[in-house]
């Protein structure tokens, strides 16, 4: 397809449920890609020389390639090569700002709308969700160390997936009896179905991290004991910002007032919106302010929407273009029916002789000059007030971060903000002591989290390892190579292979991956007979290396019988890993 084609496909908006609709339920708003949408879509991708979408994600995630991939019809191949970047695509296409990252530096956006590239994030991660051709986990030698990770919030989950792949024994501590943080107790199943997650966790734990739940590291165990009586290695602290921020206004202690964090964790963690299936107590609203302009403020006033409010307001002392939330978020919002009550503040809560809350006091605003974070400062106007009649508040104004860990770890360095100070790295002042995620930055993002994961994981792997100065590699197949035909050379270690299709396997890069047929053997011999691939294993099976064509392959598998090559062959397909 030519460059002028593929800039007249206009962008494809996800499919929804109407506003009227799901205003009224808790399912998931998008209903997600068809096959033909997602490859239109993915044909409006001009595979810019140098991508811009790319220098945007933070992860680096290789967007063209990607949906080049899907523009073939490879969906899996396409998810495999996010996931050398990204291991949570499904989640992450569902609540990055791509607004603000890869789509809003995206070519097309100069003249028209970015390729929708979370859409299509979502679409193949799903894809291979529902259709199960997951490729099975590697078998990795065990390296002997042990690492503790507390949180399992998407820092914590990444520096497990990327430990479990070097050989670690990964074992994640949780305060909660569920695995995921804000993913599984923050955000709404409406944005992000738990099943999505839940799919993440167990996968990981699948590969053999053990997670131990209703754990809280601090109290039931500190850090240092982790070391001394678990005889952990090293230590990786992921628990985020769970520690609500109030306003300091008069009237906060009514009956009626709620934190974010405590409105949605009974709702999202605890189902209380499933009532009577689940009996979690939850002040149900009928007038209700929520005072913020994040995601978590949208989460809120669009989860009081769907349990009946009548009138559900945001109260933001900024302007609409300041809002940090995504423009979805606020889109979708608007369309259920929220009303904003922009450039505005809290000023008192007022109550009645019950205690119960009845109205909110707030002051206007004006936008002044940028102050430190770019954005006009909101400016109070003297004299200039209004009241709102309401009966639940629900505050979303940011967290802090949780002092348990640090105040019983008291030589972990903390900032002023009480956030752990770490290295770019993510180790702390503490030796063999790594952090990561909103605990060190302040609330942020899932993938700004995942990404300091990532870095703590291989901080870790070099300083328990010195020597072995390699990546965290992520093993992710690169695609599968069907094979037409394979023989066994008489009397030797060689396999010929000759490939159905063009797919030029790029010397030195090929790994085969035992993993994937080991369905054809019994367990036993696999555990005796077949060298394991594992990083800087010599016994790994070898690039193909002696002869070499478009089609044809010769493979030299060193130490294996025979019997088990010809069972190899069985398999008619290799796949091919980074
Ligand atoms: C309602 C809401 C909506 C959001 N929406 C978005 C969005 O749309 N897009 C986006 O990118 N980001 C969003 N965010 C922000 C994003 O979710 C966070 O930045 C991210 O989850 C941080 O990851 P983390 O791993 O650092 O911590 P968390 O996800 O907070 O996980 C920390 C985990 O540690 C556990 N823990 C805490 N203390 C202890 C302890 N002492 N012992 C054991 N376990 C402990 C907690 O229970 C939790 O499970 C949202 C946040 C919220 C609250
Ligand atoms: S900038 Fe847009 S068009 Fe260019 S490669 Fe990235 S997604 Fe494709």
């Amino acid at each position: 397809m030519k460059t002028k084609e593929r800039m007249q496909i206009l962008r494809t908006e996800m499919p929804c449920q109407p506003p009227e609709v799901r205003a009224k339920n808790f399912r998931e708003v998008p209903y997600g890609y068809t096959e033909e949408i997602a490859i239109q879509e993915a044909n409006r991708c001009l595979n810019c020389k140098k991508p811009k979408c790319v220098e945007g994600c933070p992860v680096r995630v290789p967007i063209p390639e990607f949906i080049c991939l899907i523009q073939e019809g490879k969906f899996l191949e396409a998810v495999w090569k996010i996931k050398e970047k990204n291991v949570l695509p499904a989640i992450c296409g569902r609540v990055c700002p791509q607004e603000g990252q890869c789509e809003g530096m995206c070519i097309h956006g100069k003249k028209g709308k970015s390729v929708a590239i979370g859409n299509l994030e979502r679409f193949v991660a799903d894809y291979e969700r529902i259709s199960g051709q997951i490729p099975k986990p590697l078998i990795v030698k065990k390296n002997g160390k042990k690492v503790a990770i507390v949180g399992s919030g998407p820092s914590g989950l990444t520096v497990a997936g990327d430990l479990i792949k070097l050989g670690y024994e990964a074992t994640v501590f949780e305060a909660f009896h569920k695995g995921g943080g804000v993913l599984v107790y923050g955000i709404p199943e409406f944005r992000l179905p738990k099943n999505v997650v839940e799919y993440e966790v167990q996968n990981l734990q699948n590969q053999g991290v053990k997670f131990v739940y209703d754990h809280v590291i601090g109290r039931i165990r500190s850090i240092d004991e982790l070391f001394s009586s678990d005889g952990f290695d090293a230590v990786y602290i992921g628990v985020g910002a769970g520690l609500p921020v109030f306003m300091n206004i008069p009237g906060e202690n009514l009956q009626g007032v709620y934190s974010s964090n405590e409105y949605l964790t009974r709702s999202v963690l605890m189902k209380a919106y499933l009532f009577p299936e689940y009996d979690t107590p939850l002040v149900r609203g009928k007038n209700v302010a929520i005072v913020g302009g994040g995601n978590v403020a949208m989460d809120s006033a669009r989860t009081a929407i769907r349990l009946d409010a009548k009138n559900v307001y945001i109260v933001y002392r900024r302007a609409r273009e300041q809002m940090p939330a995504r423009l979805e978020e606020i889109h979708h919002g608007e369309e259920e029916g929220i009303q904003f009550k922009l450039l505005s503040n809290p000023v008192e809560l007022i109550g009645d002789e019950f205690g119960r809350l009845t109205k909110v006091r707030c002051q206007r605003y004006r936008l002044g000059e940028p102050d430190k974070s770019g954005r006009a400062r909101p400016v109070p106007i003297e004299g200039d007030y209004f009241e709102l009649e309401i009966d639940l508040i629900i505050i979303a104004i940011g967290n802090n971060a949780n002092p348990l860990i640090t105040m019983t770890t008291p030589d972990i360095e903390v900032n002023k903000w009480g956030n752990i100070v770490t290295d770019e790295l993510g180790r702390t002042s503490k030796p063999l002591v790594y952090a990561g995620g909103d605990i060190v930055t302040g609330a942020a993002t899932v993938i700004s989290a995942m990404g300091a994961g990532r870095r703590a994981a291989k901080a870790i792997h070099e300083d328990l390892f010195p020597k072995e100065d390699e990546e965290p590699d992520t093993l992710i197949p690169k695609e599968i190579i069907k094979l037409s035909d394979a023989a066994i050379y008489p009397d030797s270690t060689l396999m010929k292979i000759i490939l159905t299709n063009s797919s030029k396997i790029e010397l030195e890069q090929v790994k085969v991956s035992i993993s994937h047929i080991e369905e054809f053997f019994e367990q036993t011999l696999l555990e005796t007979t077949i060298p394991r691939w594992a990083p800087g294993d010599e016994n790994e099976f070898n690039c193909p290396r002696i002869h070499e064509n478009e089609k044809e392959y010769l493979l030299s598998v060193k130490d294996i019988s025979r019997t088990i090559m010809s069972k190899i062959i069985i398999a008619k397909e290799i796949v091919n890993y980074h």
